[in-house]
């Protein structure tokens, strides 16, 4: 149907193929407009590359990242621009990108001025609303960085990032540094901002615990490669992947079901050299002779659902 069409027409792709590096490699992800994408993996599993790369910070050495079905290599002048303002990113340290020596008031109001996107007499008005959007009172906006407790510091990114009034939000360990209770204000500020502001959104952690509650979908990644994409329920439910599993026993939870095993056993292998076969081989508690010689492809084991595990073939 013509819905469907347009649907389609308005995905935000991603599809990147064997960085240099092997960061990132062979990872093939869409992410619908609205969606919450939660991608998940232990530090060094190549998620933040992969953020990066979504957003548009870092260009792919091999592959493409399509926004609304155009690679972003092939956008020059102010469709660029545009493409990446529309495109933002949130990091774990807001404080490293907020420049000590300006008013929060012109951190916030700088890229809409450049852009045009406010007029210098609309400039006040302008920042109190994108302050009181991400939680903050505009009475402070004549502040300095360093006047903030880290939380609030995180609302100020989140209001600069508001301002140029994106439509996809990658978030990359953007709670990992904040107390429990302020992680989750800041959730739920997020979950607030994508009703009111019909965001979409990549949410990267090392922690499956943090995407739980506020991912559609999650990713879960694995030395450069996706080792399981499924609903979040699905995740949460009933994990496929021994990875996962492994992740998910490390989640402190209320209820007592049985995990397969407690946590991820030995260090994450260098990147630069990853295991042969299943790069999850030397720590999986399943691991069979073909996992160090054959790769597992990612496939698909239900609607919406995809793995990469021998075991799936035996089942
Ligand atoms: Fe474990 Fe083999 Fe599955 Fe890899 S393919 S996760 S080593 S059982």
């Amino acid at each position: 149907s013509l819905d469907f069409a347009a649907k389609l027409a308005r995905r935000l792709g991603v599809t990147v193929r064997e960085d240099v590096v092997h960061a990132v490699d062979g990872v093939d992800l869409s992410i619908r407009r609205g969606e919450v994408v939660g991608l998940v993996g232990e530090s060094g599993c190549g998620k933040s590359t992969l953020g990066r790369m979504v957003a548009g910070i870092m260009p792919p050495t091999e592959g493409s990242i399509l926004s609304h079905g155009r690679d972003l290599r092939s956008l020059s002048g102010v469709e660029a621009r545009r493409t990446k303002l529309r495109t933002q990113m949130i990091f774990q340290d807001p404080y490293a990108s907020l420049n000590p020596r300006l008013k929060v008031e012109d951190i916030v109001g700088e890229a809409p001025l450049v852009h045009g996107l406010v007029r210098r007499e609309d400039f006040a008005g302008y920042v109190d609303e994108q302050f009181r959007r991400a939680g903050l009172d505009p009475g402070l906006k004549k502040r300095y960085p360093h006047q903030f407790s880290g939380g609030q510091r995180q609302r100020i990114g989140i209001a600069r990032a508001l301002a140029v009034q994106p439509e996809f939000l990658v978030c990359d360990e953007a709670v990992a540094a904040l107390d429990v209770s302020i992680q989750a204000q800041i959730l739920n500020l997020f979950m607030k901002l994508r009703q009111e502001l019909d965001l979409t959104y990549l949410f990267i952690s090392h922690d499956l615990g943090v995407v739980e509650h506020l991912s559609d979908r999650v990713v879960i990644m694995y030395l450069g490669r996706v080792v399981e994409e499924a609903p979040a329920e699905d995740v949460f439910r009933s994990a496929n992947h021994p990875y996962t599993q492994a992740l998910l026993s490390e989640v402190p939870r209320i209820d007592t079901r049985k995990r397969a095993f407690a946590g991820v056993k030995g260090e994450i292998p260098s990147p630069l050299a990853p295991p042969s076969g299943c790069h999850f081989h030397p720590r999986c508690p399943h691991a069979m002779e073909r996992c160090r010689i054959e790769r597992p492809a990612l496939r698909e084991i239900a609607p919406g659902r995809r793995s990469a595990c021998h075991l799936n073939d035996a089942a």
